[in-house]
């Protein structure tokens, strides 16, 4: 059998990072994680080829080529995804298909003829033993959650890693929390399943075998679901890990907020090599986070919070959240306020959302609020409900939180803010790769010379290069995180 794997197309979006990535030369942020892991889930004398199409076109030659094709989708994916449908579909091969997407909406694919939905550890090993006795079903989901044990390496092999900017390593699935637009709990429980410290160092040492060095995001839904194991097991064996492989990987991932009251954790994910975390801060409004069950934000000093993650040497990237049914006339500029107060560079600001699967969808929903289906794009402008706040000074609101962080004075002034206040350098400043030289050439190109913000980047850049040089790999990176932003944004 040769077995075809697609990985359709998603739109230019906040965490794409697109117009970043051309300054390093890559082609996507993220691998396929999920796509790998189940073309080692496939047997093993199947042939596999992998088609990232972020990364590379879709060849008529590969469909050919193929006796069945898979396809893995978030909800960001879904228009390149149907079209990857269609046109295998009009070449008569047989499809397959599953992930977010498909296990969130799958009466939208009737013309998939095998969905293999939630967690393949489960789903994946039915379908393939029918397809062995020649009677496979059109569906196959399930509501367990298996645990992670047995869910084997991504096929790196697969893949032509020098694409990316980053290689990805899951450890856990589901998060204790149950914020009510967040459809994680309904996708993966709130039962948080994590894998042992062997698994997780068998997948460290496959990645630094493949040759792969710098950046590996951890994709769990909230890293530190469980504490108690991460802080006596598994960071432990990452730091003697890295310690014996001389830190090749420079470790980045999502937590709740709550990591701030835990300092012996940060101290641990710091030795382990962690630079940076994406916390959800959602909203500095306290009647907004009770209403979305946001409990871990409520009754505590947000802004603190940050700082004290930030004073562990941890970068913090934000999000941010509009359109909550308590959000007051004044949500806007007590956003702006915050963001400039936490010193978050990275600002996800997005509208609020229904996703399919989440408690606030079934609530707008018997509230006949609900408009489409969301897009899972933060930076496309949408909004799949009727708001509480009238929309069109929603959107104004929106528009002018976007301009007062991301226009060029008050994002320039906000680096030089963060890293002057910034006492310790992570690992990675220090470090000095062959990209970092070429990103360093172009960002004198493009965002010294033809950008209109140049005043403000040679004066990031002086001050950097004379007052704190350490410091200056980061502050041309965010220099650069400040041009995509501009352009995901449009402003
Ligand atoms: S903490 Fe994050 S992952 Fe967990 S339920 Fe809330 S939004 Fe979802």
């Amino acid at each position: 059998m040769n077995i075809l794997l697609i990985y359709p197309a998603c739109p230019d979006t906040f965490w794409g990072f697109r117009h970043a990535l051309d300054f390093i030369s890559k082609k996507a942020v993220h691998p396929p994680l999920g796509i790998l892991t189940v073309a080692a889930m496939l047997p093993g004398e199947w042939e596999k080829k992998v088609v990232d199409m972020n990364v590379s076109r879709l060849k008529d030659k590969d469909v050919d080529w193929a006796d069945m094709v898979f396809i893995s989708a978030m909800a960001v994916q879904k228009k390149s995804a149907e079209k990857v449908i269609a046109r295998c579909k009009s070449k008569g091969k047989m499809t397959v298909a599953g992930g977010p997407l498909f296990s969130a909406s799958p009466d939208d694919f009737p013309t998939v003829d095998h969905l293999v939905l939630n967690e393949a550890e489960i789903t994946l090993p039915e379908f393939l033993r029918d397809l062995a006795d020649g009677k496979p079903q059109r569906m196959y989901s399930s509501d367990a959650f298996p645990e992670l044990e047995h869910t084997p390496v991504p096929m790196w092999e697969l893949l032509d890693i020098k694409k990316y900017a980053s290689m990805d390593i899951q450890y856990s699935r589901g998060c204790p929390f149950d914020c009510d637009f967040c459809d994680i709990t309904t996708l993966f429980g709130r039962n948080v399943r994590t894998k042992n410290k062997w698994h997780v160092l068998t997948e460290l040492e496959q990645l630094y075998f493949t040759g792969w060095r710098g950046n590996v995001f951890f994709v769990d839904d909230n890293f530190i679901g469980n504490k108690a194991k991460l802080k006596q097991d598994v960071l432990p064996a990452m730091i003697e890990w890295q310690k014996k492989r001389k830190n090749p990987f420079v470790f980045s991932t999502e937590v709740s907020v709550n990591v701030a009251d835990d300092e012996s954790l940060l101290r641990l994910m710091v030795e382990a090599g962690f630079a940076s975390v994406f916390v959800g801060i959602e909203t500095p409004e306290e009647e907004s986070l009770v209403g979305c069950n946001k409990k871990q934000n409520t009754r505590r000093n947000l802004v603190e919070s940050v700082k004290k993650i930030q004073a562990f040497g941890l970068e913090v990237a934000g999000g941010f959240i509009v359109g909550f049914d308590n959000d007051s006339p004044s949500i806007f500029s007590k956003q702006i306020e915050f963001i400039k107060k936490s010193g978050i560079i990275t600002a996800m600001v997005g509208l609020l959302n229904a996703p399919r699967n989440s408690k606030l969808y079934k609530r707008l929903k018997s509230e006949n609020r609900l408009i489409q289906d969301c897009t899972g794009n933060n930076t496309d402008f949408s909004i799949n409900f009727i708001p509480k706040m009238d929309v069109s000074r929603l959107m104004e609101g929106y528009q002018t939180i976007l301009k007062e962080i991301y226009s060029y004075k008050p994002y320039y002034e906000r680096v030089m803010e963060f890293l002057k206040a910034k006492q310790t350098e992570a690992k990675r400043s220090l470090r000095f790769r062959p990209t970092y030289i070429k990103a360093f050439f172009q960002s004198m190109v493009v965002l010294g010379i033809k950008d209109r913000g140049r005043l403000y980047f040679w004066k990031l850049f002086f001050w950097s290069l004379f007052k704190r040089p350490r410091v200056l790999p980061l502050a041309i990176t965010y220099a650069i995180y400040g041009f995509h932003f501009r352009k995901v944004f449009n402003v």
